[in-house]
């Protein structure tokens, strides 16, 4: 299997300004889509990452104004980490003192640092130090410096009532591979895949359900390099664990199918074609509203409904 690991995190927020000033003011994120939910076009689809908008760096959010907010529970994503230099770590502890960012102390985890911090709208995060990050490539901007710049995800980590079923299809589908278990979390990690390359699994037992809203993540998206991979991982999906996905959706920048996994987190398969300069320059990406074929002839009204970003 070619590049496996996470594709995109997709997750749910409060107003759109605000989502934007926290992820590339104080996150150093590029925003390298502005377009909107194909399936509700009055509401922004965010999309935000590394310079190309490379699979794994991608995370993405719905916006809303006035949305309730969310509760971590079973079947949902717990946290969403992601890679930095290891020697960075205190840089960005003291940026978030500095920009009154709510996080914990850093702590340990799997032998690494974590520090945990929130966004605006409660979504749970993590920098982790990662050794040998500082040689990636980073995108810079707003005074963040390259040696200190977020690379792309660590990993997320999923709250199960049971891991194993969850595992069997990270495994068997998606190329991950159990590498170590810490407490009640099972880490796999995905060849030798650097961002997005790790899941960790939460067994919690008999634990509250969670609820969807601001601050929750929505699904996880997994790589498939083609149609015929994904195709293969659809057949896969069928044939040794009896579930079925959705239809192949076409998102522009990347085609999707979608399933319910056993531990009941939705987790989509998409493409690494065609990617994010589809339909505009990387120079150009994010800075104008994107929208698919189908809704151009719409575009006027839309945009009418949307909120300012800037
Ligand atoms: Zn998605």
């Amino acid at each position: 299997m070619k590049n496996p690991g996470i594709h995109h995190v997709t997750a749910i927020s409060g107003p759109a300004r605000r989502n934007v000033d926290f992820y590339t003011g104080v996150l150093g994120l590029r925003l390298v889509k502005k377009t909107v939910n194909f399936d509700d076009p009055g509401t922004y689809h965010l999309y935000f990452g590394d310079e190309n908008g490379t699979p794994g760096t991608i995370l993405t959010f719905f916006p809303w104004d006035n949305v309730a907010k969310g509760r971590v529970g079973v079947g949902e994503t717990q946290q969403t980490l992601f890679r930095v230099p290891e020697g960075s770590i205190g840089y960005w502890a003291h940026r978030f003192v500095e920009k009154g960012i709510e996080h914990e102390n850093v702590a340990k985890a799997f032998g690494e640092t974590v520090l945990s911090f929130r966004d605006p709208d409660g979504m749970r995060l993590a920098l982790v130090g990662t050794p040998g990050a500082e040689a990636e490539p980073a995108w810079t901007s707003d005074g963040i410096p390259a040696e200190h710049a977020i690379r792309g995800f660590h990993s997320v980590n999923l709250l199960l009532a049971k891991a194993a079923p969850t595992a069997a299809i990270l495994t068997d589908v998606f190329g991950f591979t159990e590498i170590a278990r810490e407490g009640s979390v099972i880490r796999l990690k995905a060849g030798e895949t650097k961002n997005g390359g790790i899941v960790d699994l939460h067994e919690a037992g008999g634990f509250l359900a969670g609820r969807a809203g601001g601050g929750s993540v929505h699904h996880i998206a997994f790589r498939a390099e083609n149609d015929a991979a994904q195709k293969e991982m659809v057949a896969r999906l069928q044939k040794a664990h009896g579930i079925r996905t959705t239809e192949q959706k076409d998102r522009n920048y990347f085609r999707s199918v979608y399933f319910r996994e056993p531990g009941g987190v939705l987790f989509e398969i998409a493409t690494d074609e065609p990617g994010f300069a589809a339909d505009e320059p990387v120079a150009e990406l994010g800075r104008t509203l994107k929208l698919p074929s189908f809704l151009e002839p719409h575009r006027s009204r839309i945009e009418g409904v949307l909120p300012e970003l800037a």
